[in-house]
């Protein structure tokens, strides 16, 4: 058997790995000339000459992503490279929250997490609706069916929180899977609730990368991957898949085209939507299955290599509650998260060491269209002097921008809809952090997983074993 995988994502990557090591000729088709999609990483260089891998943006491997560490264990067989944050704070305007210590199992971590929320009091938690806040204990087979059509902002709203803790504990939450409350759904909030927090014993804490990605885990998995015969082929983009009996072609835009006897299609969600609709013999149900999917809204990434250092005790990581207050005219309200990179990662480190300066990434999820660069940078830059004032007379030596619009929508009632790794075609799978799976997954990890299912899916065989993570939460164990 012979193997195109188009994308050179994550997805795309576990596929090729466990089809090459099993022996299979694979050729790898990426549109950009470096590999790992949205944790992909480049060569560049600042202003001062200092080279540097930028990135497209903080990721956060957290601890229950066993399928994700499997792929990195390919080229670091002890995760020598993964590093763990203690903790990360959320920091609101009542001060910092935090995810350390907390107990492994629901319902004690939850309940530990209330009692030391900030902005949770006793005649608070007294108006909560309680019955429906179970449905975060009771994830399982019936979730999907219950509350995907209803939008996180709804469930949430329902709930009847105090604005600040809700802020605190789910705004920042919902918001980090890219997609605005009002057009998630309900049902996949539960799912990252039970996959993230409630029904993971790792807690919400994780590991980062203590290099740039490239030099962690890209270059090393494509040597690898040579070693083992995969052909790379990047900065080349697929335009089209014809399916004959027993066998595929890929068409690739300004080449010939690739034959191969199976192909696993690991884009975007874009790009599958155009490379799907341009392949009139694939199944109808596939087509429409595809064109049901979308990207949400756009984010940004901001890395700022600034003359002053921050705060010795400010964390490497933090989330900020400000996010919620959007829009124009509410300075801070875009920004997500505020990395500091000198604390994360070696080039940087040397940099900072050096200059006596730091490099800050500021992160904006969902952020709404009709902001333009100007307002979306005036209000980050806001957001950071608020939170980190000795930065505020920070001078800019250099910066990158990235404003991308690539993470997949997950609108209520999409659920139905939604593609998975088996197509009605023998010889097409698909694989990506939007694909449905049969376990709660999401992110990197749902990405990971669904390469590997991919590859086993056309292997026949389970010659990856994919480590689903718990499929029911406390109560729907229970029975309750
Ligand atoms: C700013 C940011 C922060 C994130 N933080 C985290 C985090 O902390 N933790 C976490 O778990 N996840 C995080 N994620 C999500 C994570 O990056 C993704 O879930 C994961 O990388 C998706 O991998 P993928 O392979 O499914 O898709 P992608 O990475 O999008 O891969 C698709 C690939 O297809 C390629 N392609 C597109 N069109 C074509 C074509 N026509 N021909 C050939 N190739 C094509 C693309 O260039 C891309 O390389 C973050 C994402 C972003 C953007």
């Amino acid at each position: 058997m012979t193997v195109v995988v188009c994308g050179g994502g994550l997805a795309g990557l576990a596929a090729a790995t466990v089809l090459a090591e099993q022996g299979v000729p694979v050729t790898l088709v990426e549109r950009e000339r470096y590999l790992g999609g949205r944790l992909g990483a480049w060569d560049d260089q600042l202003v001062d000459g200092t080279r540097f891998q930028m990135e497209r943006g903080f990721h956060a491997f957290f601890r229950q992503y066993a399928n994700v560490r499997a792929l990195l264990r390919r080229v670091d067989p002890d995760l020598r490279r993964l590093v763990p944050l203690e903790d990360y704070p959320i920091l609101g305007p009542r001060g910092a929250e935090s995810f350390a210590g907390l107990p492994k199992t629901a319902p004690f971590n939850v309940v530990e997490l209330v009692r030391r929320t900030r902005s949770l009091g006793l005649r608070d938690l007294a108006r909560v609706d309680a019955l429906r806040a179970t449905a975060m204990l009771c994830y399982g087979e019936h979730t999907y069916a219950r509350w995907d059509a209803l939008s996180a902002r709804d469930y949430l709203d329902s709930l009847r929180f105090p604005p600040d803790a809700r802020r605190a504990l789910f705004d920042v939450f919902a918001h980090s899977f890219f997609n605005p409350e009002e057009d998630f759904s309900a049902a996949e909030l539960l799912m990252q609730f039970h996959f993230y927090f409630l029904g993971n014993r790792d807690g919400l804490l994780f590991d980062v990368l203590d290099r740039p990605f490239g030099r962690a885990l890209l270059e090393p998995l494509r040597a690898y991957l040579e070693a083992r015969g995969v052909r790379f082929r990047l900065g080349e983009a697929v335009s089209r898949v014809a399916l004959a009996s027993g066998g595929a072609q890929v068409a690739i835009d300004g080449s010939a085209p690739l034959d191969a006897d199976a192909v696993v299609l690991a884009l975007d969600v874009s790009a599958l939507r155009r490379v799907v609709a341009a392949s009139p013999a694939l199944a109808p149900s596939l087509r429409a299955s595809v064109e049901t999917l979308d990207v949400t809204r756009p984010f940004v990434v901001w890395r700022l290599w600034l003359d002053l250092p921050a705060r010795a005790d400010r964390a490497p990581f933090a989330g900020t509650a400000a996010a919620g207050r959007r829009g124009p005219g509410s300075a801070g309200g875009l920004l997500d998260n505020i990395s500091l990179f000198e604390r994360l990662e070696d080039e940087s480190r040397a940099w900072a060491a050096r200059t006596g300066g730091s490099v800050v990434e500021l992160h904006a999820y969902a952020v709404p269209s009709e902001l333009s660069e100007d307002e979306v940078r005036r209000d980050l830059r806001a957001g950071l002097d608020a939170l980190y004032p000795e930065l505020a007379g920070a001078r800019t030596i250099d910066e990158r921008f990235l404003w991308r619009r690539d993470c997949p929508a997950f609108a209520p009632g999409s659920y139905a809809l939604r593609p998975t790794v088996q197509t009605p075609h023998p010889e097409l799978a698909l694989a990506g952090d939007f694909v449905k799976l049969p376990f709660p997954s999401a992110l990197m990890e749902r990405a990971v997983s669904s390469g590997f299912l991919a590859a086993n899916h056309l292997l026949r065989r389970d010659a990856q074993p994919v480590v689903p993570a718990s499929s029911r939460g406390l109560l729907a164990a229970l029975r309750l």
